[in-house]
Order: C-alpha cells, then structure tokens, then sequence
C-alpha cells in the first residue's frame, strides 16, 4: 500500500531485541479523528509499539507511515514536529514552574525551559494556554507550583503540554494509572473531546475507562494482534478471555 487516508498505517512492522520479537509483523491502521485504545497482557509489546512511533526504538524491518510520511525513518524530534505527541508513563512536567509555565515552554516557538522563560509572552502563546488550561481543566491552578498538583492534575497538564504542539496524533500510555475514579471520568471526557481534532492511541488496563473511550480496540499478544474491532466485539472473544480479560 501507498497513499492512505490513515493517519497512521503501520505496516508489517517488526523489532526483535537479541532475536527476541517484542513487535511481530504488526500491522495497524488508524484513522483521522479515531480514538484507538490498545489492551493487552504485560509484556504484550504495547509500550514498544509506540516507542516504535515516536522514533524512541528503530524497528528492525516494516513501515509505519504518518500522513504518508515514513517515521521508521526520521529522528524522535522529526517525528515530534512531523505532528505526534507522546506521553509516556510517568509525568515529565518541570515541577518547580507553575502551570503556566509548563504550558508556556511546551508552546511550539519557545523550547525548552531557558529559552522560553526569556521570550515575550505574546498574545498567541497567552490565548493557547489559556485555552489548554481550560480543556485539562486546570484554569483556576494556573499561577500554582507543578510540584503541588495531585497526580491526576499532573498527568493532565502532562496531556496539555502535548496539546500545546497541537499533534495530530497523540499517544498516551496508561494514563489514568494511580487516578481517582473521579479523575478517571474526567479524563474520559477530556480524552472523548480532544480526538475530535486529532487521533489519539491510548494503551490502557481499566476496562470501565477503555469502554468510555474506545472507538476501537487492538488486543496485543507477544507482539501480534489478537483481536482487533469494537468493544463488545473484542470483549466477547473467546482467545482474548482466555489470555487476557479471564486474569
Ligand atoms: P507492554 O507495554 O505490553 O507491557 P513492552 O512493550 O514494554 O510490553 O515490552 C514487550 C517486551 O519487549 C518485553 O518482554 C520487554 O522486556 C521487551 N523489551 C521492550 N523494550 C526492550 C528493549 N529496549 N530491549 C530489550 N527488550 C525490550
Ligand atoms: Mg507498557
């Protein structure tokens, strides 16, 4: 295949670590606009998948095509300005700046934390950040030290540092790991409303969460896919009970 209409197509994707395949002739395609959750039992290859994405593992042979630029083939930052944001599992917000200015050197223009604390705010960094705070619902912690917001907070201003970028793909890996089950909902909706302008992959264990999210799901067994479709689909299928649900 050539051209798409994915955002993403990956396509026969494979990395073997010392002859061991932690990703096995993948292939995956994800829509415009699509919120794709990725389940699957520890060590199924779901954080590698996206390691391979995001340019952070090279792939030992496959394509994974954005927009039918070829990543497996460009550097992480590349990849980054390509449009694909990444969150990985543990947050990595500057603890010591306030909200505000976590988001305000996330800003696309002013990377990294010295560069950007010397650059004039103008109006578009002002209005985007106000924006993002508002959609991780964080306006009213704005002026707020990182290190004092709770660990769904932090994980949500992690979300709205990617946003900053405005990706067209984003990737979250078990983000609602440690939240509330009030946080947990609020993530869902924040999630639900920011892949109406993007595609999001999420990899994620909750179950109630993944239902309230997923368009679709990708079941991942020893690097292949298991089972891949709806839901109740998925839910209802009998090897993905027997590896993984059925635990
Ligand atoms: P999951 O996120 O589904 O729990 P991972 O993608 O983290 O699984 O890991 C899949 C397998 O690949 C595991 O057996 C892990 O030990 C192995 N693995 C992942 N990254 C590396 C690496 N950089 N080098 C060697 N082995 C790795
Ligand atoms: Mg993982």
């Amino acid at each position: 295949m050539s051209n798409t209409d994915f955002v993403l197509a990956i396509e026969d994707l494979t990395v073997s670590f010392d002859g061991f395949k932690a990703v096995d002739n993948l292939t995956m395609y994800i829509d415009k606009n699509e919120l794709r959750v990725v389940i699957g039992p520890n060590g199924a290859g779901k954080t590698t998948v996206l390691d391979l994405i995001c340019g952070k593992t090279k792939s030992t042979s496959g394509s994974i095509k954005f927009r039918n630029t070829e990543l497996t083939k460009l550097s992480e930052h590349e990849i980054v300005r390509a449009g694909v944001g990444r969150k990985f599992q543990t947050p990595s917000i500057y603890e010591n700046l306030s909200v505000y200015q976590n988001l305000e050197v996330s800003y696309p223009k002013g990377r990294g934390v010295w560069g950007s604390l010397f650059f004039k705010r103008s109006e578009a960094v002002v209005s985007q950040v106000k924006k993002i705070a508002e959609e991780i619902m964080l306006t009213d912690f704005l002026e707020m030290e990182a290190a004092l917001l709770s660990h769904g907070q932090k994980q949500w201003l992690e979300i709205g540092m990617l946003l900053m970028q405005d990706p067209e793909l984003l990737m979250l890996d078990e983000p609602v790991a440690g939240m509330s089950a009030k946080e947990r909902d609020q993530t869902a909706d924040l999630l639900n409303k920011i892949c109406k302008n993007r595609s999001v992959i999420v990899i994620e264990h909750d179950m109630e969460f993944v239902k309230k999210i997923a368009h679709k799901v990708t079941v991942l067994h020893q690097g292949k896919i298991l089972a891949e479709g709806a839901m109740d689909k998925v839910q209802a299928d009998e090897k993905v009970i027997e590896v993984y649900l059925g635990h």
